[in-house]
């Protein structure tokens, strides 16, 4: 008589699947433990510091006061980082696809941003590269515009002052492709393949610095591949970073 059901060595290999995405799962639950740790460790030791001299030194009170906030801005920046993620990373496409002008998403990015380039004394540029008129992909605005500011908000970090930071689009009947380009740090090539994981920084250190969560390229590449698109990196170290995201039009997707 036949047997239904999963043989032995399918039951096996399902078991030890389960095993992998359990830790898969720990270890997530583990890294956002200690990612959320960090902050709320410095805003107990902030307050703490801060009811000490409150009466005594005003200054020194308004120093902790700001650490405090920015402590705070920081700590909101990671959970709703981690909110976009958890939502991203459930949905395995765009659920209701929208006509989106990406052209229209990347001139509100950079009007966004232009007031942080300044201040670091960058120049951050658009440039249309080819002539196409439409820049149409179908997808949600919203996550596009979210990834796109996550590239030109990266590309003004590492990059130093007196650098620049140039933006383009070309666009034809397959697909529209965007370029985040920046003449900053770079990173190293052997640590490329790592940069779209959660919470991989090159140098903890400075991200820490820059106030950044380790979230932002994972979220960039999910946007990517939930509009059947994908983005790839070229870096070299103290020249520069590019980011190439390409998004299939319309008609590819449907
Ligand atoms: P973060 O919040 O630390 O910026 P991301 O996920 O956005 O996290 O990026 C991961 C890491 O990749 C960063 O910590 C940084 O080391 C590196 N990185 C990202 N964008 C750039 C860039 N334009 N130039 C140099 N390094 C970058």
């Amino acid at each position: 008589m036949l047997k239904d059901g999963p043989r032995e060595d399918e039951l096996e290999v399902s078991a030890r699947e389960l095993r992998r995405i359990n830790k898969i799962r720990r270890d997530f639950v583990a890294n956002v433990s200690h990612e959320l740790k960090t902050p709320a460790t410095s805003l107990r030791l902030l307050a703490e510091s801060l009811v000490e001299i409150i009466d005594e030194d005003p200054d020194q009170a308004r120093y902790f006061a700001l650490q405090l906030k920015s402590e705070t801005d920081r700590l909101s920046r990671l959970i709703s980082d981690l909110l976009d993620l958890t939502h991203l990373e459930s949905e395995e496409k765009v659920t209701d696809p929208e006509p989106v002008d990406v052209r229209g998403v990347l001139m509100g990015v950079l009007s966004r941003m232009r007031p942080s380039a300044r201040r670091k004394g960058l120049a951050l540029r658009w440039r249309r590269a080819g002539d196409a008129a439409d820049y149409t992909v179908m997808g949600d605005e919203t996550q596009l515009g979210s990834m796109f500011a996550n590239l030109v908000d990266n590309a003004i970090k590492y990059t130093p002052e007196g650098g620049s930071v140039e933006v383009s689009a070309e666009a034809d009947e397959k697909s529209v492709r965007v370029r985040v380009a920046d003449t900053g740090i770079g990173i190293p090539e052997k640590k490329l393949p790592r940069i779209f994981e959660r919470f991989y920084r090159v140098d903890k250190a400075r991200s820490k610095e820059t106030g950044g969560t380790g979230l932002g390229l994972s979220i960039v590449r999910h946007v990517a591949e939930n509009h059947g698109g994908k983005v790839t990196v070229e870096s070299t170290e103290g020249e520069g970073t590019t980011f190439t995201v390409y998004l299939p039009r319309e008609d590819q997707t449907r």
